[in-house]
This record gives structure tokens, C-alpha cells and sequence, in this order.
């Protein structure tokens, strides 16, 4: 992927685009891999970097929601795993399948999980990846070692997927560019164009790595900015109504001692009716997530004290060995896009809010008098049915004329090429070292990330195209300084670059 060639391309005002998606999270890049493998001219942008937002800080998992089962989002589950079995089957390098085991601590909860679980499996039919099974004490032991087994009368064993959600963003943006789309990021949407009919036919755009501002016309405009949703809705019609509620969900890194094995936990009703994840990731363990409604819409939300407290204290609850919060190696935080349900009155005529935990993860499309079509709420496990809706509405409203119809059921996306990053290996030795010890990082993945994946600063190299940041803060500042000299080489940037860079990666993620 070639930024300043895409940048050309935006630049070039005798373009029309077909579709122009505002957003690089799961949905938008999703919409740009759907549009340009039908053969529409398709430009994204994207203010920060690919999945920045809320797409690089999901827990991981491509799941059906067994949860969801329990409020009756039968529906929802099936779509999910109906996607869950594609994305395994289309994305192979970048989605494994995981197990779990849902430990049964009250004589009931193996029969009431272990039914649940079962009618999970049958959801997922021929796309289902292996069996439920009921797991004596000592094995629900053998499989997570450090599970408390005071009280615990066995478990549930069962399967989902897990992934790397901001290698898959890329991934998403090396399939939608290969199919002709032009994809960027660090380009900010700062306003929507009108034609005489008042109608939005176009964006006006900043470059934030050059300052340089650019516009673009296009047949159709799509809103994929999660949480952001309603400031782009504004943008169209200043008084428009906010469809989004944000729900703020963090996680904490752990060593994997924490855990013990191979295999996750998933605690699906805690004392407050929240779900609790501790799964094994690139050698750590990471536990979430908390529901915490009321936050405020930011790119870099920070966890908030006592949502860190309330996992390590919940944690304790099922591990022998206890996490304190110095054992904490990282933390990160996601705003959920959900999409705010109409809301019910109150006897006394006041409106009732639904906890954001309760509001259904499922997606709805609005369109807007001028013709702005904005996609909303989802998963990022159904991010390609999202995508699928998003552009048939697309080629419906703005009368567009694909040369075919959706293929991304089976379309195999396009993931990084391990060969070029051993062959700057054995042309440069020094690109051998890594970023830090006990994760699969080197340097030579750092270039990579700048010349093929458009890493534009520390932190895109830190937190997405590698994600040392995600999973150790320390080593992250260790290996910084390093790093942002290896790219200011390759950017062909100054000492003024790297002291910024610096800075700029303690500013953001609160180092
Ligand atoms: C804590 C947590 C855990 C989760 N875990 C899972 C999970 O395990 N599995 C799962 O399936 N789902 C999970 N989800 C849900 C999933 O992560 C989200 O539904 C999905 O990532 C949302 O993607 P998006 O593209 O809609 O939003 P985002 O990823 O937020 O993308 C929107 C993008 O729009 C950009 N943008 C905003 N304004 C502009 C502008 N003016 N110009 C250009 N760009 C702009 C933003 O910078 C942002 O990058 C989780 C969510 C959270 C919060």
C-alpha cells in the first residue's frame, strides 16, 4: 500500500468516486473491501490510523455472542456465527479457534451453560468448529491450572475464534487497496459538500501528517465512524438527532503464569451480570471487560482506576494465584458504537435509559434527507454482513451500477507477506533484534510496517502493526527510541521527528 500514491489520487480533482467511506475501523474498511471487490470506485479515509478507534481495542474474539443467547438475540447469534465460520475459513493466517472453558462453581451452572453452550454449537451448523463438552473437575484443572478449586464442581468446554483485530484491519486495507480502492489514513473528513439540491455529493479533507487539505466528489457518502457517528451526522444536518450510545469497555494484561494454560476462561455472569474474558494472546493474558455508559466520545480513552480495580478483584475471585495491580503490564481501553434504542417513559413521564451492557450489538443503517447514509452499532465479527447491507443500501440509494454483485462470503483477504519480512531479515542482520524479549516482534517488522502496511508514526508501528504497547508498557518505552530512529530513517525524518514522536506516543497513551 503506497500512502503518497493514494494521496495522488485523492488530490486528482477530475475523479468521481462511486462510494466514499468516511472511517478505517472494522466497518469502514469492511465497506471499502465490499464496494471495490464489486468494481465501485471507492476512497476511505480515515482520521488517525487503521482501527485507532475502537477496532484495534476489542477483546479479540471472533464470536457468536453466546451471551446474547440469554436476552433472545437468536438472530444475531446465527449472523455471528455464521461469520465466525466464514472469517476462519477466509482469513486462515489471521483467525484461530480458540477454547474455553465456562468453570461451574454452583450445581446447576454445568447443566444451565453446558444446555446454552450446546444450542450454540447447533446455531453454528456445518460452519460450527468443534463440539460443547462437559469437563470433570480434574480436567476443567488440567486444562486452566491456576482456576480456583475450592468449590468448583467442573466446567464447559467450548470453541470461538480469536484474532489480531488491527493486523486484520490492515489486512482489510491490503485487500480493498488490491482491489483498486484507494485507502488512507491519517486524513481527517472535515466536511461534506452539497450539490444545488442540497444533496451530499463529496467531502473536504486534512491530511494530519502534512497539513495539506484536499476534496472529493462521490456518487454516495457512508458514515463508518463508530463512536464518532454523530459528529459526521452533524456535519450533514447540525441538528441531528445522536444515535450512538458509547459504552466504555478496558482490559488488562497480565503474565500468562495468570492463567496457567493454553485454554481461556469465560465467566458469563459475574455478581453485577457482566461478562468476564481471561484469554491467552501473543504469550499474555488479557482479562476484560468492564461496561462502564456515560463516557466521553474520544480517540484514546483511558481506563479508569476503578475499572482496572474491578477486574483485578473479580480476577482474584477465580485464580489461585491472585493479580495485584502491580502485575498489571498493560491496559487498554474501547468505546463500544452502540447503537441508543428508542427510549421508553417512565410512569412519571421521564425517559429511561437501557444499561449499555442490555443494548443490542446488532447494526442499523440511517439515511439522512440529504442522502448521507451512516451504518451504525455490529460486531467486529460481523463486520463483512455489515459491509454487505452498507453497500447494497449504497448502490440502491445512488442508483450505482456494480460490474458484480457481493463476493466477500468467500473472498480470502490479503494478509502481510512473511517472505519479503525474512528477506530484509537476511539482508540486514541487525533487523533480527527484536522489540522486546518474549514477543514475536523484530525490526524488520518495523520496516515493513513503513513500507508496505503506511505506519506513519511510533505509535502505529508500537500499538497496531506490531502491538508491543498493547501487551507490555514498559517494554514499549524501551524499544521506542530505537524504533522511532529506525523509521525516521526510512521516512527519511529528523531528530525533531523522533523527540515528537516521543512525545507524542507518552501524550497519547498516557505512558
Ligand atoms: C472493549 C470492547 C471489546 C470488544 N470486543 C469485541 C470482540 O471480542 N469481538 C467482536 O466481534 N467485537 C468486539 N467489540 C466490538 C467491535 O470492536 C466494534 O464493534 C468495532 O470495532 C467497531 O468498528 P467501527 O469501524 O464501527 O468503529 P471504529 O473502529 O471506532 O472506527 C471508526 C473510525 O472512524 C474514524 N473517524 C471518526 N471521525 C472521522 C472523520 N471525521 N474523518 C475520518 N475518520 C474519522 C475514527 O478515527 C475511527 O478509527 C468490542 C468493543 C469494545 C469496546
Amino acid at each position: 500500500m503506497n500512502r503518497s500514491a493514494m494521496l495522488d489520487q485523492l488530490a486528482d480533482s477530475s475523479t468521481e468516486w462511486d462510494v466514499i467511506v468516511i472511517g478505517g475501523g472494522a466497518t469502514g474498511l469492511g465497506i471499502a473491501v465490499d464496494s471495490a471487490t464489486r468494481g465501485l470506485k471507492t476512497l476511505l479515509l480515515e482520521q488517525a490510523d487503521f482501527s485507532e478507534g475502537t477496532s484495534s481495542r476489542s477483546t479479540k474474539l471472533i464470536h457468536g455472542g453466546v451471551r446474547y443467547l440469554r436476552g433472545g438475540e437468536v438472530g444475531l447469534v446465527r449472523e455471528s456465527l455464521r461469520e465466525r465460520g466464514r472469517l476462519l475459513h477466509n482469513a486462515p493466517n489471521l483467525v484461530r479457534k480458540l477454547s474455553f472453558v465456562v468453570p461451574a462453581y454452583r450445581w446447576y451452572e454445568r447443566i444451565f451453560y453446558g444446555t446454552g453452550l450446546v444450542l450454540y454449537d447447533f446455531l453454528a451448523g456445518k460452519l460450527g468448529i468443534e463440539s460443547t463438552g462437559h469437563l470433570a473437575k480434574s480436567k476443567t484443572l488440567e486444562k486452566i491450572p491456576n482456576l480456583n478449586p475450592e468449590g468448583l464442581r467442573g466446567g464447559t468446554l467450548y470453541w470461538d475464534g480469536q484474532f489480531d483485530d488491527a493486523r486484520l484491519s490492515v489486512a482489510l486495507a491490503r485487500t480493498a487497496a488490491a482491489n483498486g480502492a484507494a485507502i488512507l489514513n491519517h486524513v481527517r473528513v472535515t466536511g461534506l459538500q452539497k450539490n444545488g439540491a442540497g444533496k451530499v455529493n463529496g467531502i473536504e479533507a486534512k491530511d494530519l501528517q502534512s497539513g495539506k487539505s484536499y476534496s472529493a466528489t462521490g456518487k454516495i457518502v457512508i458514515n463508518a465512524t463508530g463512536v464518532f457517528t454523530d459528529s459526521v451526522r452533524k456535519m450533514d444536518e447540525p441538528k441531528a438527532e445522536n444515535v450512538i450510545a458509547p459504552s466504555q469497555g478496558i482490559h488488562i494484561v497480565l503474565d500468562a503464569e495468570f492463567l496457567g494454560g493454553e485454554t481461556a476462561i469465560m465467566i458469563p455472569n459475574t455478581d453485577d451480570g457482566r461478562v468476564l474474558f481471561a484469554i491467552p494472546w501473543y504469550g499474555k493474558l488479557v482479562l476484560g471487560t468492564t461496561d462502564t455508559a456515560d463516557v466521553p466520545v474520544e480517540l484514546n480513552p483511558r481506563p479508569l482506576e476503578e475499572e482496572i480495580d474491578y477486574l483485578i478483584e473479580h480476577a482474584g475471585r477465580y485464580l489461585v494465584k491472585a493479580p495485584k495491580r502491580e502485575d498489571v503490564r498493560a491496559t487498554f481501553a474501547g468505546l463500544r458504537p452502540l447503537v441508543r434504542p428508542p427510549a421508553p417513559k417512565t410512569e412519571d413521564g421521564e425517559t429511561e435509559k437501557k444499561e449499555t451492557s442490555k443494548i443490542s450489538r446488532s447494526h442499523s443503517l440511517f439515511v439522512s434527507k440529504s442522502g448521507l447514509l451512516t451504518i451504525a452499532g455490529g460486531k467486529w465479527t460481523t463486520y463483512r454482513q455489515m459491509a454487505e447491507d452498507a453497500v447494497d443500501k449504497a448502490i440502491k440509494l445512488a442508483k450505482l451500477n456494480p460490474e458484480q454483485s457481493c463476493s466477500t462470503k468467500d473472498l480470502t483477504l490479503l494478509d502481510r507477506e512473511e517472505s519479503e519480512i525474512k528477506e530484509l531479515m537476511e539482508s540486514d542482520p541487525s533487523l533480527l533484534e527484536k522489540l522486546a524479549s518474549g514477543l514475536p516482534w523484530r525490526m524488520a517488522d518495523v520496516v515493513y510496517a513503513v513500507r508496505n502496511e503506511m505506519a506513519q508514526t511510533l505509535v502505529d508501528v508500537l500499538a497496531r502493526r506490531t502491538r508491543v504497547l498493547f501487551l507490555d508498557e514498559t517494554a514499549a518505552r524501551k524499544c521506542a527510541h530505537p524504533v522511532a530512529q529506525l523509521m525516521a530513517r526510512e521516512l527519511g525524518k529528523n531528530e525533531t521527528w523522533i523527540a515528537e514522536q516521543l512525545k507524542l506516543m507518552r501524550e497519547v497513551e498516557g505512558l
